[in-house]
């Protein structure tokens, strides 16, 4: 993003001269300098000189020039009416966006018009339905490393000494590290601290933060590509003021943790910061003063109060109380599109389990995948719930009835507490309180513990509903400035005024008939316009009939309108009765909105029971529709019968089920088998079980015993992501010794062709090594798929390794993944068929057939590799580029057919087809194939 975005200097240097509306825009792209600052003039938000050449470009919208005494700028405009749209292609290009509206009423003011910054639209912080699209969460996330007093931090200490300031054990030299999380559309407030910053990364990949802010000395390169990261005033992250905010919001929560303190003190003040403020700023005629914060966060009046009163409740976590799925496992397992907005359109596990019917559900089966527990009575007290459900069809579906009424009450709420909701807000609330009661009802015969507190629990707010019951209309106006939001009846003066209004107005239609009468004039009309109110009219013919008492107000073509001083006086009545009424309307739904408001608490109390009882019977639903069945979580190893991947399953005709047993005794598996035989889909499928189990959710499988899993790791060798591009290897090995530092013996590894980045020596001899420290040093439960059938003699040497492997079935000359787990290592490879399947042209199938025939008349053809050992898997790698030099070296020399053929049948030989990918297998096909034709 360009610095200092909106005060071009162009104009800086004419400032003297400015206009005072361009002198406030200036002041305003001054004081947010970080962002592009949008400035209401009457129904537009305005951007001007280079700021305006940028928003007509992303917003594709006209340019205009405008002139005043200072000479001639760019000016582009936005309408406020249709503002979001645009908003969204300027955060979209990485930009925040201040949105600068008018404070006083242009009517009352003579002069220019104030304004004030009254939201700063940012990826992390929005609000709006219309930005946020889906249901999922969007945070804002909070670095903090340790406090630096000064400058002494970063000459005099050695960062690579990791005996520096650190305190906890094994933190790095900045740490230890507080973490804070918000979305500030449901008020989700979440803190943690760690030690180490692999921790606060893990975290990080867990809650996907769409936005970051960073304390002095915290480091971004935590934060992964779609996380906008930045820096934010020093002094929001002192640990006093942190405090002293953190206590306005929560309370004395006792934290001692500073680093946590500041963490989520700073990002209060950087959500009251991009408030405006104040969350009322914005509406103009509210009673309320506006208090607008400047961007070190402290409000005007310096003391930090709540400002954001619906933000009420902190979750201090620590990240060790449940499993733990760092940002690698998350994505291999693909639980979540990570941002919807971005996402790919492949179904993800939580796709695939969500039968939740409002957004209150989806959002919490999104943070229970996210955040599995380990506590063996938690667990067991959701899969009670979900037993309950799956067992009780009638129930199921009632209560999924009743929930598809509930609207997002929890961003609703917000907007109640933020000033921003309007009436049908309101009435959305109310219908959704209107359920609860019926929910009550159908729970009334529960059994299980879970279902019954919940029952119990429920808090239907019939104060609430019966408050905004009487005061707001049932089908209210969207705009609360022109009436039609509040019940006459709600308020006695209302009621009177809009008595008059309808008297006078039940007069007026009288009117017609009795002037009629009194005149003779039969074709008189009484009508009403916009411009000239009341009047009149008489065709010219009757002009001679009109009375003594109408005066004329305008004339037509064929006909004069006329005005009578009782009509004018009626017609002033019911303008001063509405005009009054209106306004009355909105002072009392400002006044039942902040009542709302105040028990924000409770509908969010309640908003988190539906929530739970939404994904309770999502999970149930699935259960039945997919036959799942209920886990047992706290046994010693893992021992799963006709187990299934939940997405694959979906996605596959005939998805065939495995068992996986893992014991002390048996807790290492090297699985083998070709491509495609479906390796990767077991390993990830014993995880997602895991996953579920302690999500609260039950498995597809026929049973389940499963242990409580604390992590869950995956390292999918680098090779399989040529299409993905990473840089290879340095990335495999980094993520392996993040495990072999990491995992304990309550860990889940699932290790996919790991040691594939490099030469077949180099690969064999780490994945060997690794093999040795995890079954060694670690003990955890491991699921090793590799294309090293040396591997598979560990099995012999190691106690608690196991052979498993995949069959294929020749079919004549094709190949049919059976899918089927098997003890026992694999033993034939069958790579030409696979090239076949992969859609290699059937010549260079056929010829590859005849060169591996004439090698295997050669010598028997064993396990890829074994024979000829590994100087010729050096010397023949396969690369995937096609690398004509080599091709040069290895056939160079003798002219004779046969020593070429000699030469063919060695690279055949040297091919370990068993682990290549259709596309390494093409490859290399086509280099043989054009070694030939040479
Ligand atoms: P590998 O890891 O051995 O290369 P995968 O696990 O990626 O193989 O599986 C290849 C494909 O086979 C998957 O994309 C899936 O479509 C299918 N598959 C895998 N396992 C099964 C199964 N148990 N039942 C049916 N189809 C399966």
């Amino acid at each position: 993003m360009d610095a200092a975005l909106g005060a071009p200097a162009k104009m800086a240097d004419r400032e003297g001269d400015l206009t005072p509306m361009m002198a406030q825009y200036f002041e305003l792209c001054r004081e947010y300098d970080d962002s592009l600052v949008l400035f209401q003039v009457g129904d537009f938000y305005e951007a001007f000189c280079e700021a305006a050449e940028r928003v007509a470009r992303l917003c594709e919208i006209t340019l205009t020039k405008r002139e005043d005494s200072t000479g001639e700028y760019a000016m582009a405009g936005i309408p406020i009416d249709n503002a979001e749209s645009y908003i969204e292609r300027l955060l979209e290009a990485g930009y925040r966006v201040a949105v600068a509206d008018q404070v006083q009423d242009p009517d009352e003011v003579t002069g220019v018009v104030d304004r004030a910054v009254t939201r700063v639209v940012t990826p992390g912080t929005l609000t709006e339905d219309e930005l946020l699209r889906s249901p999922d969460n969007n945070y804002v996330a909070c670095l903090t490393a340790t406090e630096s007093d000064g400058g002494d931090s970063d000459g005099s200490t050695d960062r690579t000494d990791r005996t520096g300031p650190a305190s906890a054990p094994g933190a790095d030299e900045n740490g230890p590290y507080g973490l804070a999380l918000l979305d500030v559309s449901t008020g989700d407030c979440y803190a943690t601290s760690a030690g180490r910053l692999d921790s606060i990364a893990d975290e990080l990949g867990r809650f996907a933060p769409a936005e970051a802010i960073v304390g002095p000395d915290a480091p971004v390169d935590v934060f992964d590509g779609d996380c906008m990261v930045s820096p934010y005033e020093r002094t929001a992250f002192q640990t006093e003021s942190a405090r002293e905010r953190v206590e306005a919001y929560f309370g004395d929560l006792g934290l001692a943790d500073e680093a946590e303190v500041r963490a989520c003190g700073a990002l209060l003040a950087y959500a009251e910061y991009t408030r405006g403020g104040n969350p009322d700023a914005g509406d103009i005629g509210d009673d309320s003063t506006a208090a607008v914060a400047g961007p070190d966060g402290a409000s005007a009046e310096g003391e930090p109060t709540a400002a954001l009163d619906y933000i009420n409740h902190l979750t201090r976590y620590d990240p060790r109380e449940y499993m733990l799925l760092d940002r690698v496992a998350l994505e291999s397992l693909e639980l979540f599109d990570r941002r919807a907005v971005h996402g790919h359109q492949g179904l993800t596990l939580v796709d695939a389990l969500d039968e939740t019917a409002c957004a209150l559900g989806r959002r919490k089966l999104n943070d229970w995948l996210r955040r599995p527990l380990l506590d063996e009575d938690r667990i067991a007290a959701r899969h009670d719930a979900v037993a309950e459900l799956t067992g009780d069809v009638t129930l199921r579906e009632r209560l999924h009835e009743l929930l598809d009424d509930v609207y997002d009450v929890e961003r609703l709420v917000s907007r109640v507490a933020r000033g921003r909701a309007n009436a049908r807000d309101l009435r959305s609330l109310h219908d959704t309180l209107a359920v609860v009661p019926d929910v009550e009802e159908a729970l009334a015969d529960a059994e299980s513990k879970t279902l019954v507190e919940l029952r119990e629990n429920l808090d239907s707010l019939a104060d609430v509903r019966d408050l905004i019951d009487r005061a707001v209309r049932e089908d209210p106006a969207a705009e609360l400035t022109e009436g039609g939001v509040v019940k006459p009846a709600f308020d006695d003066e209302l009621g009177a005024l809009r008595e008059t209004e309808r008297e006078g107005k039940a007069w007026i239609d009288d009117l017609e008939a009795s002037e009629r009468e009194r005149t003779g004039i039969d074709s008189l009309k009484v009508g009403h316009n916009s411009v000239h109110g009341y009047y009149i009219e008489v065709t010219d013919p009757n002009l001679d009939s009109v009375p003594d008492d109408y005066t004329r107000r305008q004339t037509l073509k064929n006909a004069e309108r006329f005005v009578t001083p009782e009509l004018k006086e009626r017609e002033d009545e019911i303008i001063r009765a509405e005009g009054r009424a209106d306004d009355l309307e909105y002072e009392l739904f400002c006044e039942v909105r902040r009542d709302v408001a105040e028990e924000s608490e409770r509908v969010q109390a309640l908003a988190e029971r539906l929530a739970r009882l939404d994904v309770f019977v999502s999970f149930a639903s699935v259960a039945a529709k997919f036959d799942y069945s209920r886990p047992e979580v706290g046994a010693d190893g893992f021992d799963v019968e006709a187990g299934r991947h939940p997405v694959v399953e979906r996605t596959e005709e005939r998805f065939v089920p495995n068992d996986a047993h893992f014991d002390e005794q048996d807790f290492f598996a090297v699985i083998t088998g070709p491509n495609m035989s479906g390796k990767s889909t077991y390993m990830r499928q014993v995880a997602l079980i895991a996953v579920l189990a302690q999500a609260g959710s039950f498995v597809p499988a026929a049973s389940a015993r499963l242990p409580v899993v604390d992590r869950v790791f995956t390292r999918v060798g680098a090779s399989d992501d040529i299409a993905g591009g990473r840089s290879t290897f340095m990335v495999e090995m980094t993520e392996l010794a993040d495990i072999l530092q990491n995992a304990t013996e309550d860990s889940l590894v699932l290790l996919d062709e790991v040691g594939r980045g490099t030469s077949t020596a180099d690969g064999l001899a780490i994945a060997r090594a690794v093999t040795e420290h995890v079954h060694e040093a670690v003990g955890a439960t491991t699921l090793f798929a590799t294309h090293h059938h040396e591997l598979t003699a560990i099995a012999d040497e190691l106690p608690g390794v196991f052979n498993l492997h995949f069959e294929t079935e020749r079919e004549g000359d094709d190949v049919a993944f059976e899918h089927e787990v098997a003890p026992g290592a694999a033993a034939a490879s069958y790579g030409i068929e696979v090239a076949k399947m992969a859609g290699v042209p059937a010549d260079v199938v056929q010829r590859s057939r005849e060169l591996l025939d004439e090698s295997d008349a050669g010598a028997a053809r064993g396990p890829a590799a074994e024979t000829n050992g590994h100087d010729a898997s050096e010397s023949v790698r396969v690369s995937n580029t096609t690398d004509g030099a080599q091709n040069g070296d290895v056939l160079a020399g003798d002219d004779a057919d046969s020593a070429a053929d000699a030469r063919l049948a060695e690279e055949l030989e040297a091919l370990d087809v068993a682990t290549m990918t259709p596309l390494e297998a093409m490859n290399a096909l086509a280099e043989l194939k054009a070694s030939l034709d040479e």
